[in-house]
């Protein structure tokens, strides 16, 4: 389905774990799966997961546990009875930029991808507001349309 999304709500919780585990990984990049749902034109994220054990943490670019991050979907799948599915990715990156090129073709996979039923994925980024001990993040909501990432704003639940 390729919806129109003007905004992306991130509940506390998300926002909270996404926040504890950039900084924790902090100058290596971190991420996980945006769990959640489609209102209309609203995107509606409910939970973040973690890395997982396995994933790769570089110092600009990140590899999510695969398998961590299907039984993560699984479980909050069935828990919610379907309500609540895959919406997209989360990282960090080290320094405040956006997406990079790789980020827009890493999308654009999962987009044509079927073992995803995303049309228009969501992108969390989570960029350092400073380089300082317990540095705060912004994060930031990017919807591949069209095989563009299109910034959309971010409201925070909480
Ligand atoms: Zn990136």
């Amino acid at each position: 389905m390729t919806a129109t999304i003007t905004e992306v709500c991130i509940s506390a919780q998300a926002a909270e774990l996404i926040q504890v585990e950039s900084n924790s990984k902090w100058p290596h990049e971190t991420g996980g799966i945006a769990l959640g749902r489609f209102e209309g034109s609203t995107v509606r994220i409910h939970q973040a997961t973690p890395p997982g054990p396995n994933a790769k943490h570089g110092l600009a670019s990140f590899v999510r546990d695969g398998d961590f991050a299907q039984q993560e979907l699984e479980r909050v799948f069935s828990e919610s009875t379907g309500s609540v599915d895959y919406i997209g990715e989360w990282h960090s990156h080290t320094l405040h930029v956006g997406p990079s090129p790789r980020d827009r073709r890493s999308m654009e996979f999962i987009a044509k991808s079927s073992q995803y039923s995303a049309a228009n994925p969501v992108l969390l980024l989570a960029l350092p507001r400073g380089l300082l001990r317990d540095r705060t993040y912004e994060i930031q909501a990017f919807v591949l349309v069209a095989s563009m990432l299109v910034q959309v704003p971010v409201i925070k639940e909480s």
